[in-house]
């Protein structure tokens, strides 16, 4: 709690210089092809979805709160889909870990983070609702990565459905249905067939 109240004030006193954090930052905006990464793939079999429980932010901000607050090996996600605030409005961020194929560190259990792929919803959705553009986005994201990995929409948890302790994320709020709906009928094509 303390951690986060300290990130909520420095979020609150660099507002003014997010923009200038947003043009140097590391992170980069996949174009379609690159959401493949150029090395061979981990054997991914689940998506779960985060929200970042602040009330803006970018996948810079956030990484470098796990590394300096959180002492994890940087962003625990491996995507970001931004909310206008600290980044554009359901702007996809790809993470160091995406690129490098990396396990996840988004949940606590180290055989799920192994094979599920974290995005991160910027927001608190305990008192708001996701952007329509972020909606977009996740949707977009999970339909190419499903595709690519042929994670089967049954394989698409909320951080709170999987987590072994407690945790209310990504918010009462998240529009898990809309997304399910959405989802139907995505086709899966089993990851056996593919190789
Ligand atoms: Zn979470």
């Amino acid at each position: 709690m303390a951690a986060f109240v300290v990130l909520l004030i420095a979020m609150v006193a660099t507002a003014g210089v997010i923009h200038l954090r947003y043009a140097e930052r590391k992170y980069r905006i996949p174009t379609t092809y690159d959401l493949k990464p150029n090395i061979h793939p981990r054997r991914w079999e689940y998506i779960i979805i985060h929200h970042s429980a602040t009330p803006c932010g970018n996948a810079q901000m956030f990484d470098r709160y796990h590394r300096e607050q959180k002492h994890w090996n940087g962003l625990a996600y491996h995507f970001v889909i931004g909310n206008g605030n600290g980044s554009g409005d359901g702007e996809i961020e790809v993470g160091e870990r995406w690129i490098k194929q990396m396990a996840g560190a988004h949940c606590d259990r180290p055989e799920i983070n192994d094979v599920a792929i974290g995005i991160c919803l910027v927001g608190n959705f305990m008192e708001t609702v996701p952007t329509r553009r972020q909606m977009d986005s996740l949707v977009k994201l999970i339909k190419r990565l499903q595709r690519d990995y042929g994670i089967p929409t049954r394989n698409i948890f909320l951080h709170r459905e999987i987590n072994r302790k407690d945790t209310l994320c990504p918010g009462k709020n998240f529009p898990l249905e809309e997304l399910m709906a959405r989802l139907q009928g995505t086709p899966i094509i089993p990851a056996s067939a593919r190789r």
